[in-house]
């Protein structure tokens, strides 16, 4: 079912435009991460969908309804923010029903839904704790229970995991997304953090200066990347000069290759872009027969760190990385002469 609809949304500052014509449509239910560098202008766009930005020209839609110009109050919506912006003169159980009691419910009511949050969010009794006295990532799942207190149909947040340390953040991208699962709501995320998007996300939007680069299944994003920006923000690639000579050949240092996907709008004779991703190059220390889009080289650098082994390879023109699990490491030495294999399904032809 049609959930959020944003159509030719454009926002711009004076003579700074933070976001260019901007066109995306979700399901209903649907968890979506805004991913890009800073100033690529996520948090705009997410500001928009909020209401606490107009949009200079465009629409955005819920179910049908359109929210362009519906003040922030009258938008069904639950923000999480970076800070997370908690009341810290209130205690938890305040805090989580502040929206409740200015829409007039009663106190038991507050009191009711107050449990049923601290439940949710895996921190029952604690309505009466005062906010300074709890660690952060408590104070997120307080901020998310604030968030969802009056049942908002669209659950925002602005990169919500930036305050917490590392291993919490992880764990705290597993709980969120259980949760919006369990609940069903349509939530957009923004982040900076591919990873996290990875994890969380039904879509990802990747953006880049004002704009959108490309929107997609984590997975489809990271095999088929659309440009050179996807591919470098997303995960780390082999990105190999060459030149397009036939509609599924590709010439790089000589050596003729073949790939599976190439980006829109390409003709024989461009300059372009083999990309492979690490764990798809294969390291053989000899061969008896060609490989399967072959390159030969020296081996210049290996970092094994247990669960996996990062090989260096000098080939000449370019170093390609690859990365090879324990069990099938070839035991192959720096210096050592060896013959890379880049599977021909797993290599994309970029523009340069
Ligand atoms: P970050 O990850 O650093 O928060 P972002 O991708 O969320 O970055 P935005 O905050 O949306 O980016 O900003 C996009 C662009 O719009 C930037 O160039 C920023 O300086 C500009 N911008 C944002 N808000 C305003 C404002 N209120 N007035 C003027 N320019 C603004």
């Amino acid at each position: 079912m049609t959930g959020l609809v944003i159509e030719n949304v454009t926002k711009t500052y004076g003579a700074v435009t933070a976001v260019k014509d901007v066109n995306l449509n979700f399901n209903k239910g649907e968890m979506i991460c805004f991913l890009g560098p800073s100033g690529c202008g996520k948090t705009t766009l997410l500001r928009m969908v909020a209401g606490l930005e107009d949009t200079t020209a465009g629409s955005i839609t819920f179910e049908g309804k359109d929210l362009t110009h519906v003040p922030v109050h009258k938008r069904n919506i639950g923000m999480v923010f970076q800070s997370f912006a908690l009341f810290p003169h209130l205690s938890v159980g305040e805090n989580i029903s502040y929206a409740m009691k200015i829409r007039g419910h009663s106190r038991s009511e507050c009191e009711d839904r107050v449990k049923e949050l601290l439940d949710m969010i895996h921190l029952p009794g604690i309505a009466d704790r005062r906010i300074t006295q709890m660690s952060g990532g408590q104070r997120q799942r307080v901020a998310i229970a604030r968030a969802l207190a009056l049942n908002p149909e669209i659950f925002l947040l602005d990169e919500p995991m930036s305050a917490l340390d590392a291993n919490l953040r992880e764990s705290m991208q597993i709980e969120l997304r259980k949760l919006q699962q369990e609940l069903g709501i349509t939530t957009v995320v923004v982040t900076h953090d591919q990873t996290e998007a990875m994890t969380m996300a039904d879509d990802i939007v990747v953006m880049g200066r004002a704009k959108i680069h490309q929107t997609g299944a984590p997975l489809d994003i990271y095999k088929t990347p659309a440009n050179q920006f996807v591919a470098e923000f997303i995960g780390t690639s082999n990105l190999l000069p060459g030149k397009l000579t036939n509609p599924d050949t590709v010439t790089v240092s000589g050596s003729e290759m073949k790939f599976t996907n190439a980006s829109a709008g390409l003709s024989a004779g461009d300059d372009v872009l083999l990309m492979t991703r690490p764990e798809d190059v294969f390291v053989h220390p000899t061969t008896d027969a060609p490989l399967e889009n072959e390159l030969q080289g020296t081996v210049t650098f290996i970092r094994d760190i247990g669960m996996t082994i990062e090989i260096l390879v000098d080939c000449g023109h370019h170093e390609v990385t690859s990365i090879m699990t324990p069990k099938d490491f070839p035991e192959v030495k720096v210096g050592q002469q060896v013959y890379l294999e880049m599977p021909t399904s797993t290599c994309n032809v970029l523009a340069a």
